[in-house]
């Protein structure tokens, strides 16, 4: 997740920071009560908050910007890296791409921070590669076939084994993935509370390749075998 919050040109699409924001709290207190400034709205100012229940930090707030308060919840390691303004890249265990942003509302993070924080999710797995010294064809089973909506006549490939591959078939591992990004209107789905599927789907129609795709196209190029596409896919 790429957290921006002290960036000065933060593309949101759809939610616009006001760097303004950022100036109505000192570093000190925003540390000291473990919180970040979001935004302008009104007359409030919107601030992420580890703990929503803290009133001596909201009172601290209100007094030293001079506006009425509004809070969102975030988890304390979220502001830390709100408050740092980098690029975070972190990693969840989902079952895809769209998973991950469910997980994040699960986790009680707020649409609009996830909206203001998230730049895409990348969901990846490890096949393992076809040894180039015995690749030769190899007739899927049917059942991998039907499963991976593959028709009978496409041909695929796998390592018979060999010196090379100490018999197994395969040397090293390719990675498969799907990366969603955020689009203003995946940004619109989460700001309305779609999530999951739905969000997928629309990943898709928005031309996301998901990943057991990316892993069947490989194994349309010789790399890996159908059984590794069939091993990795996701349902
Ligand atoms: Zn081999």
């Amino acid at each position: 997740m790429a957290r921006q919050l002290n960036l000065p040109f933060v593309d949101l699409g759809g939610f616009d920071i006001d760097p303004k924001a950022l100036t109505h709290v000192p570093q000190t207190i925003a540390r000291r009560f473990c919180l970040a400034p979001l935004c302008l709205y009104g007359d409030a100012l919107v601030i992420a908050m580890n703990d929503p229940t803290d009133s001596e930090a909201v009172d601290t707030v209100r007094f030293v910007s001079g506006r009425r308060v509004e809070i969102a919840k975030a988890s304390e390691s979220a502001i830390e890296s709100a408050l740092t303004g980098h690029l975070v890249l972190s990693t969840l265990h989902t079952s895809d791409a769209a998973g991950a942003v469910t997980r994040l509302a699960e986790m009680g993070i707020e649409p609009f921070l996830l909206n203001a924080t998230v730049l895409g999710v990348l969901a990846q797995r490890l096949v393992r590669r076809n040894c180039p010294h015995c690749v030769q064809e190899e007739p899927p089973d049917p059942g991998v076939r039907r499963a991976l909506g593959v028709t009978d006549g496409e041909i695929f490939y796998k390592g018979a084994g060999c010196e090379y591959c100490n018999a197994t078939g395969y040397i090293g591992r390719v990675a498969v993935y799907e990366l969603l990004t955020l689009t203003p209107q995946l940004r619109t789905m989460i700001q309305e509370g779609i999530c999951g599927e739905s969000l997928g789907r629309q990943a898709v129609a928005q031309g996301m390749v998901p990943l057991t795709q990316n892993a069947l196209s490989l194994a349309r190029r010789r790399a890996t075998s159908l059984a590794e596409v069939y091993r990795v896919r996701l349902l």
